[in-house]
């Protein structure tokens, strides 16, 4: 029996996602006493209808019911969404909400509660969604309590892909719980994938969707294919006409190499782009690129004046107000004045 080309890299595939897959570290003993014990983190405590629960210490508190300092429009510029009675809410036709940092793997915990008394029927009640990789991929949004939709468009589904195990919908106006594991995508660097993302839902505490394999982006009336993009992306609250709200939303980042990064508003990256004695900043869509001494880095945002790159110690920190900015490549920092244009 002979294998095809095609079947050998289906298998090797195969083998790569199975290698993915966790094993007990071969580096420490069974037991051993000299492995160091796991961090200790506050769980805080889970909301109930009245009471606004609290995140776990180690989570990235995005929306504590205070500001929507953590936010933006797509575009990055401030959202037109409002703030009341501690809750995030959608203003129809203002567009997606997103959050100004970026994750890869992680854990989402958020609130939802779609209108009361509610409007409108099947798709058009209570719909919004909560977007990974920056409004590529829907785990939907929808009031689906007495409410007859397509499955794979109900609440909890992955739209347009899985419909959830289970509808765990509340009523209207009762506020929900998500809680998701996202593992984003993975592409090769000619584009191609290299592992699907994955995602698990637990709404209102119930398994909908046990770490399902999405085909491709979300999309309406047609499948479309993977697009490679940064793994860190922002999360996104959908823009569907209705004004769903949010409340106690939060993350725990699953990569313990993470650093945060934040995606800004273009404009803000323009400011500062330009030349700097002998450095050049350009812009690369959310990141900077700096050249200089004969060598290009890619920068990412680690706060609106700091930026660094992930695969070696070369970190800018930007001075609008006097117009220059610190190298640094490991410990040897210069400090550069902007050219006037
Ligand atoms: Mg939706």
């Amino acid at each position: 029996m002979s294998y095809s080309p095609r079947l050998i890299s289906i298998g090797l595939v195969s083998l790569l996602t199975l290698s993915a897959r966790a094993e007990p570290d071969p580096n420490w003993l069974g037991h051993d006493r000299n492995r160091p014990a796991p961090a200790v983190v506050d769980p805080g405590y889970p909301s109930t209808q009245d009471h606004v629960g609290k995140a776990p210490s180690d989570a990235v508190v995005l929306f504590d019911g205070t500001d929507l300092s953590h936010w933006a429009a797509m575009d990055g510029q401030p959202s037109k969404w409002i703030m009341h009675d501690g809750a995030m809410e959608c203003v129809p036709g203002s567009g997606y909400i997103r959050s100004l940092q970026s994750f890869g793997k992680c854990q989402l915990h958020l609130e939802f509660a779609t209108p009361n008394p509610p409007h409108g029927h099947s798709q058009g009640r209570g719909n919004s969604g909560v977007f990974f990789g920056m409004g590529r991929y829907e785990v939907q949004v929808l009031d689906s309590y007495d409410n007859k939709t397509y499955a794979d468009g109900s609440c909890a589904s992955i739209y347009d892909q899985y419909p959830p195990l289970v509808n765990a919908s509340r009523k209207p106006g009762e506020w929900q719980t998500y809680d998701i594991l996202w593992t984003p995508p993975h592409f090769n660097t000619d584009g191609s994938v290299a592992a699907r993302a994955r995602v698990t839902v637990f709404h209102n505490g119930v398994l909908v969707q046990d770490d399902v394999d999405l085909v491709g982006g979300t999309s309406w009336m047609e499948r479309v294919p993977y697009e490679k993009h940064p793994e860190k992306l922002p999360i996104a609250f959908q823009d569907h006409g209705n004004p769903v709200r949010y409340r106690n939303v939060w993350v725990r980042e699953l990569d313990p190499h993470n650093r945060p990064e934040f995606y800004y508003a273009d404009s803000a990256l323009d400011a500062l782009c330009g030349k700097y004695q002998d450095a050049e900043i350009t812009r690369r869509d959310n990141t900077l690129i700096l050249k200089m001494s004969g060598f290009v880095k890619v920068l990412h945002a680690g706060s609106p004046t700091h930026f660094y790159a992930t695969d070696t110690d070369v970190q800018a920190d930007f001075d609008p107000a006097n117009k220059t900015v610190g190298i640094s490549v490991g410990e040897d920092e210069q400090m550069k004045k902007k050219k006037s244009e």
